[in-house]
């Protein structure tokens, strides 16, 4: 390593495995032995089991890695990657549709789905292959099975067992469904969406949350009829207010239907279709209904609560250090309480591992992880909503700032409305942004840095932004917050 980081354990520390039987493996490296000892064990290879394998591994300690489906988890493969292909595939397919507003000469002939799930799919193998490479590289040995947590410091799986000085419980999440609304046939989750070879002429999608919206706008894109049911007043209504009203106006733009603000209460479906009737009495029908109204955490039958971790509602609960009230025990990712996401798994894994190392890594502030809805048009933010940042400060004590997009060059080259909010606290740092349009889950990165450095705007307004380019609204958003807005009054 060289300059920062050679003061933190790097690549320097990284060393063989340490592990007391040394287990044979066959050619793809799994385990075929039957005890082993690691110092750390870890069950599910999700984003977060898999990011405490590959950073203890960095560390030293020696670890044993139990799936019982694919390493990479719900995010690799049926989950961020899978949709994010379609989604691209869906903004090519607008592209096309739309190319003359650009003086292109183009048309859209038609989707052919199974095309567009090769292409997927070649994506989400290629990624695999690279993990299971990975995961290999570091020494890590992957034991391949069904893993229940037997006691504090081992997991049985099948006739093994396997034993850690500390064990990670990363076993994830799965779709959720209401009480009364059973999942098959015509009515179908997230999964059972990618796994269609064929374009929906309608769906409902119940749930307008992120996973709800972002099939939605894949199907419209290709052609389908969506209507959304939102039992909250708004879409992306974890979102601040301001952007989900901009994102109704897009969607109802893009001729995507929603329903808010009345509740979901039975369907029933034949061999045409479903009906969906609401709690008001309205109804709506469509070939498919999907079910997209949170991810449970996948939990049952494994052990933990016989071993005596404290759970709730099958949610494993820690302290901020991911710790579980088992001494040795932590937990990361989805089924720790709070947003389900593949970079705060990500952060969980590695903050256990340092935690392990020693190192005292810093608690993971669930308030400041970047959120992004990759629908079109996009919704990137990070830290308070202005109503958030209102209870806690009170009106007099924040400043809000909103950049409309249709001043930014870039965005109009792209065609593309939006705007970037900016709130900070007066005299203070940066609470929040909150992005919509176009691409704008690229400028996330910039907003994020900002918000988690506890930034004042006037430390970040002198900073360049190259020109044109989207990321110049949050520059200009920066600059008007601290008080000299440049091409704004
Ligand atoms: P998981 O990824 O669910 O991994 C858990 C693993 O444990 C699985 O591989 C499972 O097979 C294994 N396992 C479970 N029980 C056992 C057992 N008893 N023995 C052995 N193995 C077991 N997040 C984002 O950040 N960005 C996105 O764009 C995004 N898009 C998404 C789109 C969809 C449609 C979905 C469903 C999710 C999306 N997410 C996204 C969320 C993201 O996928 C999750 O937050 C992330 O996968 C959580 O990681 P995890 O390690 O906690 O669990």
């Amino acid at each position: 390593g060289s300059g920062r980081t050679s003061s933190v354990v790097g690549w320097e520390a990284v060393r063989e495995p340490r592990a007391s039987s040394t287990p044979s493996t066959n050619h793809k490296g799994v385990c075929l032995v039957a005890d082993h000892n690691f110092d750390l064990v870890i069950l599910g290879a999700g984003s977060g089991g898999y990011a405490a394998a590959l950073r203890a591994s960095q560390l030293g300690m020696s670890v044993g890695l139990i799936e019982k489906d694919k390493v990479g988890g719900t995010c690799l493969h049926v989950g961020c990657i899978p949709t994010k292909a379609l989604l691209h595939a869906a903004e090519v397919a607008d592209s096309a549709r739309h190319s003359e507003m650009f003086g292109v000469k183009a048309s859209l002939e038609g989707i052919d789905l199974p095309a567009v799930n090769a292409y997927r799919d070649g994506i989400v193998t290629s990624k695999h292959k690279g993990l299971q490479g990975l995961i290999k590289a570091r020494g890590i040995t992957t034991i391949e099975g069904e893993g229940k947590l037997i006691s504090p410091t081992t997991v049985q799986v099948g006739e093994d067992t396997v034993t850690g000085k500390n064990v990670v419980l990363a076993t994830g999440s799965y779709p959720r469904t209401l009480p009364g609304l059973d999942i098959g046939g015509r009515v179908i989750t997230s999964e059972q969406a990618l796994q269609l070879d064929y374009v929906p002429k309608s769906v409902i999608v119940l749930g307008g949350g992120v996973i709800g919206v972002e099939f939605a706008s894949v199907w419209r894109s290709f052609g389908t009829e969506v209507t959304i049911v939102e039992g909250l007043p708004h879409l992306v209504p974890a979102e601040d207010e301001s952007v989900s009203k901009q994102f109704e106006r897009a969607y109802r733009k893009r001729g995507i239907n929603f329903s808010l603000g009345v509740r979901f209460q039975s369907v029933t479906q034949n061999d045409s279709g479903v009906v969906v009737t609401l709690e008001d009495g309205q109804t709506f029908e469509a070939e498919l209904l999907l079910v997209a109204v949170g991810r449970g955490p996948r939990t049952e039958g494994m052990g933990f609560e016989e071993v005596g971790v404290e759970m709730d509602r099958g949610w494993v609960l820690t302290d901020e250090r991911l710790r579980t009230n088992v001494p040795g025990v932590f937990a990361v990712g989805d089924i720790v309480p709070g947003v389900q996401l593949a970079h705060r798994g990500f952060q969980h894994g590695i903050f256990v591992a340092e935690e392990l190392a020693g190192l005292n890594p810093q608690v993971i502030n669930d308030e400041y992880i970047p959120k992004v809805t990759y629908s079109e048009p996009e919704v990137a933010s990070v830290g308070l909503s202005e109503a958030k940042a209102v209870e806690r400060f009170g009106e007099d004590g924040i400043a809000v700032y909103d950049y409309n997009l249709a001043g930014n060059g870039k965005s109009h080259i792209l065609e593309t409305a939006g705007s970037i909010k900016v709130i900070r606290q007066v005299d203070g740092p940066i609470l929040g942004v909150h992005m919509i349009g176009a691409r704008v889950g690229e400028l996330i990165g910039e907003a994020q840095v900002a918000v988690n450095w506890d930034a004042y705007p006037e430390d970040v307004a002198p900073l360049l932004h190259a020109h044109p380019t989207q990321n110049e609204a949050l520059g200009e958003a920066f600059l008007a917050i601290a008080g000299k807005p440049l091409h704004a009054l």
